[in-house]
């Protein structure tokens, strides 16, 4: 097989289960399971640490250059320094959306997605894998969810929860203005890729959604397979 058929890629908005169904995927498939949204999150952390403005687009790439970004499981490492709660903050959502507008550094993330991703075997979530990042994967899944329901997720999600946070209005309104960000931008914008299966997760548990996802996978993996070796 070649690298590009095993490679799932999940993409779709803030709180429609990506991180969950595209975790278990890779557990069930011993695949590994790269969340890039965590990089533009750890370039958008430093580059708020190092005081650069964000909206400086040669100065946020220069930082995504020159930082060392360790995906290792579920962790985070940026140079030696583990982000992984530290990103996952109200602050931090508005600042990744931000630097995720800045073509340069998509540029610079990309590249780094594409290495990850050489070898093959793996499960990679984000907005843009199965538009731009690998446009060849074996599988494209876009899940979405009502915006209502990616909001009250959202807020249940304790890795994303804090006082401010808490409040489901709140939570609601930083969330649509993300997505709107990230639909709207000039560069990758979030987009349902002409042959990915678009999955509407809402109403749906959670654990229903990894089992739909799960099958569908498994058979379009086994179809590469089978259509490989004819
Ligand atoms: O997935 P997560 O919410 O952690 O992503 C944070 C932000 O990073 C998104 O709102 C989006 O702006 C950006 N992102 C992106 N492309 C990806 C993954 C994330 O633009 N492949």
């Amino acid at each position: 097989m070649s690298k590009n058929e095993t490679i799932v890629a999940i993409d779709g908005p803030s709180g429609a289960g990506k991180g969950t169904v595209a975790r278990a995927l890779a557990h069930e498939l011993g695949y590994r399971h790269v969340d890039t949204g965590a990089m533009y999150r750890a370039v958008a952390w430093q580059a708020t640490h190092n005081g650069v403005d964000l909206a400086d687009e040669s100065a946020v790439a220069t930082v995504a250059q020159s930082v060392v970004l360790t995906l290792d499981g579920d962790r985070i490492v940026v140079n030696d320094y583990d982000v992984t709660e530290a990103i996952r903050t109200p602050e931090t959502d508005v600042a990744s959306a931000l630097v995720a507008r800045l073509s340069a550094v998509r540029q610079v993330l990309i590249g780094q997605q594409r290495a990850i991703g050489e070898t093959g075997r793996v499960v990679m979530e984000g907005r843009d894998i199965g538009t731009v990042v690998f446009p060849g994967a074996a599988v494209k899944i876009f899940l979405d969810a009502a915006p209502a329901e990616r909001a009250r997720r959202r807020a249940a999600d304790r890795a994303h929860t804090s006082s401010r946070s808490a409040d489901l209005v709140g939570v609601a309104s930083a969330l649509e203005a993300r997505d709107a960000s990230d639909r709207t931008r000039e560069v990758s914008p979030l987009k349902l890729a002409l042959d990915a299966e678009l999955i509407d997760t809402t109403g749906m548990p959670i654990d229903d959604v990894v089992k739909r996802v799960l099958s569908l996978v498994r058979f379009k993996l086994d179809t590469s397979v089978s259509k490989d070796e004819r």
